[in-house]
């Protein structure tokens, strides 16, 4: 039996979370960062020494230069956001979505999959905090899981059933922290700000910043990062 499975890895929180369980769980990891255009490198850099840490079978990176569209304040010259409230960041689709990020993400994360005979991908996306995302809505993934296996030649040979996981789906971001803290994830590994300095240091005040501000302080702990 085939135990391999990809995970998206884009160096944040979330996605080195999603990484222990699936580890914990007894997959194999081949872990795929997008290198998409965003506007800093931290993130990946963060990604590689997760992997390295975590101890994965493979860490590819790929490059889909988004910012050939632009149009997002992560792929484009267009302020991030900062200092807003709870309701305002919970409210509506900000200008720091990407478009169709997740299922380009998860299209190149079916390829890789199929291509190593693995028919489990995980992905650490998250409905609760990040309410107003498109592609983070449950039904969204059943119907890319759906569409994964129409669109493959595993698929459709019946040799893969594809599964998309998303164990983070339902916790806040406090319950993530608790989780991968138990699992001895190290979060000072992880980049989650949009807007570093040049040094990598965290803004403080962009949504990313301030969700996961309000996640260690409801989980009780002190964040490592930068
Ligand atoms: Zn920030």
């Amino acid at each position: 039996m085939n135990n391999s499975a990809v995970v998206l890895l884009s160096g944040g929180l979330d996605s080195a979370t999603t990484a222990a369980i699936a580890l914990h769980e007894g997959f194999v990891l081949h872990a795929l960062s997008v290198d998409y255009g965003q506007r800093h490198r931290f993130e990946l850099i963060a990604a590689g020494r997760v992997a390295e840490t975590l101890g994965v079978e493979r860490h590819v990176e790929i490059s889909v230069d988004l910012s050939r569209f632009g149009g997002s304040a992560l792929t484009a010259p267009i302020d991030v956001p900062k200092d807003r409230a709870e309701e305002e960041i919970a409210g509506q689709i900000p200008i720091t979505y990407v478009p169709a990020r997740n299922t380009i993400f998860l299209s190149l994360a079916i390829s890789y999959a199929e291509t190593i005979g693995a028919k489990d991908v995980f992905i650490g996306i998250n409905a609760v905090d990040y309410s107003g995302y498109p592609d983070c809505r449950p039904e969204y993934i059943a119907a890319f899981e759906r569409m994964a296996n129409l669109a493959t030649k595993a698929g459709v040979e019946n040799r893969l059933k594809f599964i998309i996981h998303t164990p983070l789906s339902s916790m806040t971001k406090a319950q993530i922290i608790e989780r991968g803290t138990k699992l001895g994830v190290d979060y000072g590994m992880t980049h989650s700000c949009y807007d570093p300095d040049t040094d990598g240091n965290s803004c403080g005040r962009c949504d990313a910043c301030l969700l996961r501000k309000k996640g260690f302080s409801e989980a009780g702990l002190k964040d490592p990062g930068k």
